[in-house]
């Protein structure tokens, strides 16, 4: 996709504190984080949303949840508990029409969410 944010973070058009790098997933820190530690973890692959999801991704999205566990050792939280979050439309907060999960950790977090 050429006009998506994510889709150019992928290619290196738009720069990225990248943590994570693997074959079909990247992860970067959020730009505006919400906690002490958060990371999106995407696929390279463009996936408008989580309703977009087909049998077929299972494979990305195995990597995906894979790369939140390794990042979440390497920052100190696996111990601690973090947070997997994926938003789906304007009443979740969606602002970016590419798939990505939120990895937060590093704070204690409500439940309910607000
Ligand atoms: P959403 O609200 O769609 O679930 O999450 C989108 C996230 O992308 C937001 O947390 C926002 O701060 C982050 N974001 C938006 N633009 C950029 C950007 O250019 N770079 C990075 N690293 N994060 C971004
Ligand atoms: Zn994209």
């Amino acid at each position: 996709m050429t006009d998506c944010l994510f889709c150019k973070i992928v290619a290196g058009e738009i720069p990225a504190d990248v943590v994570l790098d693997r074959e079909g997933v990247l992860a970067f820190r959020d730009i505006n984080p919400q906690a002490p530690v958060h990371v999106l973890v995407i696929p390279k692959e463009h996936i408008q949303d989580a309703t977009t999801i087909r049998p077929t991704h299972g494979g990305v999205l195995t990597e995906m949840i894979a790369a939140a566990g390794e990042i979440a050792s390497a920052g100190d939280v696996d111990q601690s508990g973090y947070r997997l979050v994926f938003n789906v439309g304007p009443d979740a907060g969606q602002t970016v029409l590419h798939l990505h999960m939120h990895l937060l950790g590093g704070r204690p977090m409500a439940w309910p969410p607000g």
